[in-house]
């Protein structure tokens, strides 16, 4: 990991924005541009001291940032870029055209996210302030976008969300991928994130596919971070997501109600993943990652599916 990180360090710095106090959960990436500074996936508003702490011993400021590219605009990724343009109405933010309406008005998303978090939204993910439309750039995929001396190709990448997006940059061949392709934060497990509402398993596979044909030599991670052995992780990505909704898919004939199905898939990942991991990294995953969200995610793509064979077959 040791070499990659050096090459990759000369114009970005993967800044650990240490949520709830936890290392290597949201790694926001800082580029150097040449005349400004961009920001990948700043995070939750609850973070913003130790962004801004982190801007601060590199000498830069949020009144640096001239561009926030957004991979989606769920909280952990996406949160403080209201408040970040509050602060600096010079900053433009790329987002899908999917995403853009709920930056600009995220009533609804608040709504689903408290179903989610229940009242505690606030205070752990912090305020989710609109931005003014003048700030957006909005992307469909397929967009080549310049900021400063740097270019990147905005890939449409959903599935794991309908609005997500990935960036790739030619130069360096790093292909900054949100959640596009999982978490990973070791070298034997990738763990993909499919919560509600949106993961639709054709468009994930379609989604790596894409990104594969880049052929990029490292991906960004929001959780957590550059990651090498690109084919190594899409393979696993690919073969893991496959072995999950399979396991969802049995488990909605099971005589049994959602919270158990849940937590049976649950105890399946906990030991499929004691056999790869450390118990260091096992317990990682089990304080950060609701590997039920997964299964709620995966069932309500699979009941989806279900109801428009049924519709189609009438
Ligand atoms: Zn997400």
């Amino acid at each position: 990991m040791r070499d990659i990180e050096d090459n990759f360090s000369t114009s970005n710095v993967t800044i650990d924005l240490k949520h709830g106090n936890r290392d290597r959960y949201i790694a926001c990436c800082l580029m150097d541009c040449g005349q400004e500074l961009a920001l990948l996936d700043p995070g939750p508003s609850s973070t913003l001291d130790e962004l801004r702490r982190n801007l601060d011993e590199r000498g830069a400021s949020i009144s640096d940032i001239g561009t926030v590219l957004l991979t989606h605009i769920h909280f952990d990724h996406a949160g403080v870029t209201g408040t970040l343009v509050e602060q600096n109405p010079r900053i433009r933010v790329f987002v899908h055209e999917r995403g853009a309406a709920h930056l600009i008005d995220p009533e609804r998303l608040l709504k689903s996210a408290s179903r989610v978090f229940g009242s505690d939204i606030e205070e752990f993910w912090g305020a989710f302030k609109p931005v003014p439309v003048r700030n957006l750039s909005v992307l469909n995929g397929g967009e080549e976008i310049t900021i400063g001396k740097r270019q990147f190709e905005a890939l449409y990448t959903p599935g794991h969300a309908i609005h997500h997006v990935s960036y790739f940059e030619m130069d360096s061949k790093v292909a900054f991928v949100g959640d596009a392709a999982g978490v990973r934060t070791t070298d034997s497990y990738v763990y993909p994130a499919t919560p509600p509402p949106d993961v639709d398993l054709a468009q994930l596979n379609e989604s790596v596919n894409l990104i594969e044909s880049r052929q990029p030599q490292r991906l960004f991670l929001t959780h957590f971070g550059l990651a090498g052995n690109v084919k190594w992780h899409m393979t696993e990505f690919r073969k893991r997501l496959e072995r999950w909704s399979e396991f969802v898919r049995l488990s909605l004939d099971h005589d049994a109600d959602d919270a158990s199905r849940a937590q049976d898939f649950s105890e399946m990942v906990k030991a499929e993943m004691s056999s790869v991991v450390t118990p260091e990294e096992a317990l990682w995953f089990e304080h950060s990652i609701s590997s039920r969200h997964n299964w709620y995610g995966l069932a309500r793509y699979w009941r989806r599916q279900r109801e428009l064979s049924s519709g189609a077959s009438k």
